[in-house]
């Protein structure tokens, strides 16, 4: 995600209820645009109020904390928003705060995609299909049915709020509350949308052609701004995340850029030396095995690997050599290894310790060499 909520708040993961409440209120108290003029603030409290709505609920929170992204559907709900106000508004004593707007920002929305390993090599496009809040095509994200406006809220005269007078120990004390007719809007809307219910928006399916980047790796993430749910009564959308996860191939085993793979091949051809062809993402390739190659030899396909995700190079495929030992001989065969065994002084072999020593040979075998 592009903001972490905890940090936003300044709370830690295992916050509580109240610890968040708390961190909010003082938060709210130097941000909030009556306070503070500055266009910057107003984004931060957005943000912190955004943050505050997710993690004061028990069921956002654990979605959230699972990585499920903020939104949700109805997420951005303005539920929570008149307790904070009223909350906020308490914290301040009599300030003058104006209508609040319907509108706002849909929440981000992560997506998984599975792809093979085929479309990392170069790059390639997908096709992404989603579940998410698009803009109700009834009333465009007015949330009222067409040709209707909403009207100016009569209790409050369009002001999102209510001043009392009560009297008190300390005297006359004024306390301003949110208009509960308008729920702080300043008007109302009497005639609701019938699509969206009056919320401006509607649950949608969406495709969506992805750019799938060379050498992206599993858990890579990509954003794609705006592509999000649709916002609340025609508020900004959220983005969207895309998540790539590449699946395994059966023959080629990615390390980096390089592609590792295994190839069987007989005790003679291993000998004799022999070319073999080897079916890649480049097409038909002759891996050449040199004569006496021993097992765990490699042979390097240069540049046939992964396209390097920032270098833009690509790796090597790294053909390791498995040489297969003949287990079922013939009498004719059996005939045939012997004589060689006799030619080459073989037919009584001794004990005999690598060259290289026990321990370094141990040591190579280990570390897969
Ligand atoms: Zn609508
Ligand atoms: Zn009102």
């Amino acid at each position: 995600m592009n903001e972490d909520y905890y940090e936003l708040l300044g709370v830690s993961r295992d916050a509580s209820q109240d610890q968040i409440k708390k961190a909010y209120r003082k938060l709210a108290r130097t941000l909030h645009p009556d306070v503070n003029p500055d266009p910057d603030a107003a984004e931060k409290f957005k943000l912190v109020s955004q943050a505050y709505e997710t993690l004061s609920n028990e069921e956002k929170r654990r979605m959230y904390d699972m990585g499920g992204g903020p939104g949700g559907m109805g997420g951005g709900g303005f539920g929570g928003f008149s307790d904070i106000f009223d909350m906020f508004t308490g914290g301040m004593g009599q300030r003058n705060a104006g209508p609040v707007p319907r509108t706002q920002r849909g929440g981000d929305l992560l997506q998984r995609v599975n792809v093979e390993l085929a479309d990392v090599i170069r790059g390639s496009e997908k096709t992404v299909r989603f579940t998410s809040a698009a803009v109700c095509p009834r009333c465009y994200g007015s949330c009222g049915e067409p040709d209707t406006k909403p009207v100016t809220c009569t209790v409050c005269k369009g002001q999102g709020h209510v001043q009392r007078v009560v009297q008190s120990l300390l005297g006359q004390m004024a306390t301003v509350t949110v208009c509960s007719a308008c729920q702080g809007h300043g008007d109302i809307i009497e005639h609701p949308c019938v699509e969206c219910s009056g919320y401006g928006r509607v649950r949608d399916e969406r495709e969506l052609r992805v750019k799938i980047p060379a050498g992206a790796e599993t858990g890579v993430r990509l954003r794609l701004r705006s592509e999000g749910e649709a916002g609340v009564a025609g508020g900004p959308s959220g983005d969207l995340f895309i998540e790539i996860h590449v699946e395994r191939h059966p023959v080629f085993v990615r390390e980096g850029d390089n592609l590792q793979t295994v190839l069987e091949l007989p005790m003679t051809a291993a000998a004799l030396g022999a070319t073999i062809t080897l079916e890649t993402f480049d097409g038909p390739q002759e891996v050449v095995v040199p004569a006496g190659s021993q097992p765990g030899d490699e042979v390097r396909l240069r540049g046939l690997g992964v396209t390097g995700l920032s270098s833009g190079r690509r790796g090597d495929i790294r053909v390791s050599l498995k040489i297969v030992v003949p287990t079922k001989l013939n009498e004719r065969q059996r005939e045939l290894l012997s004589e060689l065994a006799t030619l080459r002084g073989e037919e009584k072999p001794e004990s005999k310790v690598p060259e290289q020593g026990v321990f370094s040979w141990l040591r190579d075998k280990f570390n897969g060499r």
